[in-house]
């Protein structure tokens, strides 16, 4: 059995779908608060693989040095 709260339905700050949204987990960083399920488990995947879900997830949590090696990858 899970303990989570009854899910809530609500704008994702991500999407902007009106969903079930799901609070962000605090060690995300700046990402928006409540995230639909789909938006959320982006999230989820990219923080287990020291990822980012896009450029404007980077650019807000990313350091300088993960920017430019993201830039250095991309371009393979
Ligand atoms: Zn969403």
């Amino acid at each position: 059995m899970t303990t989570q709260p009854t899910p809530a339905e609500g704008t994702c700050g991500r999407c902007q779908q009106r969903r079930v949204v799901h609070p962000a987990k605090p060690n995300w960083g700046h990402v928006p608060k409540l995230l639909c399920t789909s938006c959320w488990q982006r999230y989820d995947e990219a923080r287990a693989n020291d990822d980012y879900v896009d450029w404007n997830d980077a650019f807000d949590n990313a350091s300088d040095e993960e920017i430019v090696a993201h830039l250095a990858t991309a371009k393979d």
